[in-house]
């Protein structure tokens, strides 16, 4: 989903409104409706606090307007005043004061963006400490050590993040200090040492930024709130969110807020905890909880952490009363929901909650367990409109798809461009892949970029990775239509010969790697995966979305051969959008065969060669109408350059330098020469290849209804749409149209109830969404071929911009998204509104679809059912994500989703 620019608070004078709200600020809705505006956190810090009154520390959120301002102009006018404000109205509340030399006030500074950016931006604990307040803090608690371990680990945190000290300065004198008093941890450091360190530490402050530590609480504060906004642009935080989709505008909120410290005695603890089980779906709380410790502690794994029922026999009243709270927090977002607590000396306190993140298993069993309800007093449910859209593409493929079942060192990384996790030994050319697979090994094949010439290499790999080439390329499409984990556009793989190198890291044939497909990670060596077996919520969630989608909008998938047709059916298709069939001609018993008729010299050996492909090409077609029984088949006639058909150029001009060339590589030269383009994939292909070709696609058509009429012999009911590629005029169409319409009428000569077969076109130029309804006088459908409008509107080569240029745009903000991957609303989303509306124009009942790899993106499934189409057209493993997020996007527009985001 496209987390897009906050909406409401962007175009107000940022100066009129307040850039500062305390978590109990009368809002006029509920705080969780003006996460644009709080972030995450604050939103939910805020509702939790005026909403739900549980025990939250009191604070308050500097907002994202502030931090945009802040982006565009630095520090805004009149923030200063409006954060000494909240700090008087803090302190009140507390009875404490900012760096007070008897009982200070301290507190955290920590940013939160509308989305959960885990870990990617900056957090400062212990503000306010000084060389007054820590003997204030030490004496208040009559605990030297604790305030000395307070300080020192602020100093070096303020240090790292906001003065922008190395960690290393203050790891030294750490583990120096570590070593003298032989502790084997920080706990068992005395606090004469951990005195000594916070000089220590404050002497490296001084080297290294040549100023005093700060001990002006108003400028300690300052600084780390600047450091938060900063951080937004750190490079972890925009990998981040290109990764994740995440605008790069929205900017974080800063949350400052009251410590309270977990680690002040036997009597306090901290812990996380989740309202239901995050990874299985059970409902049932779960939590880690340690006791005398500081989150960190939990999350970095150094203490065994122990559970909530270990919670209940420590303090067994805080237990209840934290249940009671997950009982509170489910009801009122309803949905599951991960906490963040703190015990201080006896006394719980909510640091945190959202709604939880989850597995994909999760996911699935959550959204179907809460339509059934809750027992008890206060009993709550969700709609199965609601169920459906707490479940993301996501969490389906996952359940779709071998993971990983632990973590690896990342080798590299690349474009996640077909899911699921694999693991073989490297071959680096199709045919060494092909007989390794031979000698029962498993294959990653690991390629520059693939051509048609790999196919018989890929199709025998459990895994591709290339080094170039983005996610409509070549590797991409194909291993995403069978479901093939692959990564593509791996830059940082540099291929020689027989071996690969990343850095310093050799693989040479026969090495182990694993490949995420899902991630885009590689990962050297063999990484243990767990199998993929849907719950039964996957079907049930499923089942429900067709009942939304029924009549409104189908889902089709892209399949070339029967047993993907047959895959795809069982995955929920109904019908194909595309069936590509130049794929057809690429098997190894075909190549030939295509090679012949591109190289013959009479007409009659044309022909020949023709008629041996249709007779090839019909035993194709029998198979998918027969697995698509009943359903519409789309068959699109040949589209590709002929030269991808031929050998490479270079590779027969090294052999013919080399070994010499035999009679017929001679020729096979002297085509690929002949047909070779500039720029093919604007060239001779298409209709175009159909008009310089006569009899090509005649050859096709006369196989397709061969193959229709058999399947009609055996009684059954094959339903075809025959769509010619490419076409850019009426005219062309309607010459393509007369080859076809005359096959059909021999083909159907005589006979009494004639099937209907109908013909249409691709729309993959401006031209043609533009002068769609001159097109449609000869189309009976459209299917927008979005991977060629793409490439066509914006003049991106699809097979190569992706790798190099496109990480660029995203990171600088210049693209907001991979435009290949989701449809860009305003370029090519606009043409395809102005084709659906100017064909329908012409005819009403058009029928219009999608086939480009969009087809199976959520997010621009929503566009295509807003523009009108019938029918989205995916790969098979797609399917269930197009048949649940066209649901979703027919409830989105009904308004009958729910409120709250849920991921
Ligand atoms: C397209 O261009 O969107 C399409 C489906 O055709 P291809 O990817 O085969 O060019
Ligand atoms: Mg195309």
């Amino acid at each position: 989903m496209w987390k897009g620019p906050p909406t409401g608070s962007h175009c107000v004078d940022s100066s009129l409104v307040p850039h500062v709200y305390s978590f109990d600020h009368k809002h006029r809705r509920s705080p969780m409706e003006y996460k644009d505006l709080l972030g995450g956190k604050g939103a939910n810090l805020a509702e939790m606090t005026s909403v739900l009154k549980l025990p939250v520390p009191p604070g308050f959120t500097i907002s994202t307007d502030a931090c945009r301002a802040y982006m565009k102009g630095g520090w805004p006018a009149g923030l200063t005043d409006e954060i000494a404000k909240q700090v008087t109205k803090l302190e009140k509340a507390m009875g404490r004061t900012l760096g007070d030399a008897s009982d200070p006030l301290l507190v955290s500074v920590r940013s939160g963006a509308k989305f959960s950016m885990p870990g990617m931006m900056d957090t400062v604990l212990n503000l306010g400490l000084n060389d007054a307040s820590v003997k204030g803090l030490a004496a208040v608690t009559s605990n030297e050590r604790f305030a000395y371990d307070s300080y020192r680990r602020f100093i070096a945190m303020y240090g790292r993040i906001v003065l922008g000290v190395d960690g290393e300065h203050f790891e030294h004198p750490l583990e120096a200090a570590k070593s003298a008093a032989n502790a084997k941890t920080d706990a068992e450091l005395s606090a004469k040492v951990l005195k000594e360190l916070c000089q220590l530490y404050k002497k490296v402050v001084r080297e290294q930024t040549g100023k005093p530590f700060p001990q002006d609480p108003t400028k300690q504060l300052r600084g780390a709130v600047e450091a938060v906004f900063a951080s937004w642009n750190g490079a972890r935080a925009i990998a981040y969110r290109v990764r994740e989709r995440i605008s790069h505008e929205l900017g974080t909120a800063v949350n400052v807020q009251a410590m309270v410290f977990g680690n002040r005695d036997e009597l306090s603890g901290t812990g996380v905890g989740f309202t239901r089980n995050a990874a299985t779906g059970e409902n049932k709380p779960y939590g880690d909880f340690l006791i005398n410790a500081q989150g960190e502690d939990v999350v970095a794994g150094i203490r065994n952490t122990e559970t909530l029922e270990d919670l209940k026999r420590h303090f067994p009243k805080i237990h209840a009363e934290l249940i009671d709270i997950f009982d509170r927090l489910e009801r009122h977002y309803r949905d599951m929901c991960d906490t963040e607590f703190t015990i201080e000396q006896g006394k719980l306190w909510m640091l945190q909650t959202r709604v939880g993140k989850r597995t994909g298993a999760a996911a699935l069993k959550m959204a179907v367990d809460m339509t059934k309800g809750t027992k008890g007093k206060a009993k709550w449910k969700i709609s199965k409109q609601e169920a459906l859209m707490r479940v993301a593409a996501d969490h389906l493929d996952q359940v779709l798809h071998p993971q990983f079942s632990g973590r690896g060192v990342v080798l590299a990384k690349g474009l996640a461009a077909s899911p699921g996790a694999a693991v073989g030994k490297v071959y680096f050319t199709a045919d060494d892949a092909a007989d390794a697979d031979e000698r029962g090994e498993q294959v990653i094949l690991v390629r520059s970029e693939t051509s048609p010439e790999d196919v018989h290499g890929m199709m025998v790999s459990q895994g591709i990775l290339t080094a170039r080439g983005g996610l409509v390329s070549h590797a991409a499409v194909v291993a995403r239509g069978w479901g093939t984990p692959a990564i593509v556009g791996a830059d940082m793989v540099k291929i020689e010969g027989k071996q690969f190198t990343v850095g310093d890291i050799v693989v040479k044939e026969g090495d182990i790697i694993s490949l995420d497909g899902t991630t885009g990670e590689v990962v050297l060596g063999e990484m243990k995966l767990e199998a993929a077996e849907p719950p039964i919520e996957f079907t049930i969630i499923l089942e429900w979305a067709d009942q939304v989608r029924k009549g409104k909008l189908a889902v089709r998938a892209n399949a070339d051969t029967g047993e993907d047709a047959a895959n795809a059916r069982e995955l929920g298709a109904e019908g194909i959008g595309l069936c590509r069939t130049e794929h057809m001609f690429l098997a190894p018993d075909r190549l030939p065969v295509v090679r012949e008729m591109i190289l013959a010299d009479t007409v009659a050996d044309e022909e020949a060669s023709m008629s041996e492909l249709g007779r090839v090409q019909q035993i194709d077609f029998e198979e998918i109408l027969e697995a698509m029984d009943g359903l519409p088949v789309t068959i699109r006639l040949l589209d590709p350059p002929l030269h991808e058909f031929l050998p490479s150029i270079e590779e027969l001009k090294i052999k013919q330098a080399t070994a010499g060339l035999s009679a017929r590589e001679d020729k096979e030269l002297k085509a690929a020469e002949d047909w070779a383009e500039h720029n093919p994939m604007i060239g001779t292909r298409g209709v175009r290849l159909g008009v310089v070709k006569p009899g090509l696609y005649a050859m096709q058509v006369k196989a397709l209804l061969a193959a229709a009429a058999v399947l009609r012999q055996k009684g059954k009911n094959p339903i075809v749409e025959v769509m010619i590629p490419l076409t850019v005029t009426r005219e062309e169409l309607a010459l393509a149209r007369s080859w076809v319409q005359t096959e059909i009428d021999d083909a159907l000569k005589g006979m009494k109830k004639k099937p209907d077969i109908t013909i249409g076109t691709m729309i993959e130029t401006p031209r043609a969404a533009l002068c769609a309804d001159e097109i449609a006088e000869e189309a009976d459908f459209f299917s927008f071929g979005t991977n060629d409008l793409t490439q066509m509107t914006f003049g991106f080569s699809r097979d190569d911009v992706e790798s190099r240029m496109m990480p660029a745009y995203l990171e600088q903000g210049l693209l907001k998204r991979n435009p290949f991957e989701t449809i860009d609303q305003n370029g090519v989303g606009e043409l395809v509104r102005i084709a659906a509306e100017r064909g329908r124009s012409v005819k009403k009942n058009l029928k219009l679809g999608v086939c480009g790899e969009h087809g199976g993106d959520p997010e621009s499934i929503q566009l295509f059912y807003d523009a009108g189409l019938d029918y989205v057209s995916c790969s098979p493993f797609r399917v269930p994500i197009a048949r649940l997020a066209a649901a979703q996007a027919i409830i989105t527009r009904s308004g009958a989703g729910g409120k709250f985001e849920t991921k």
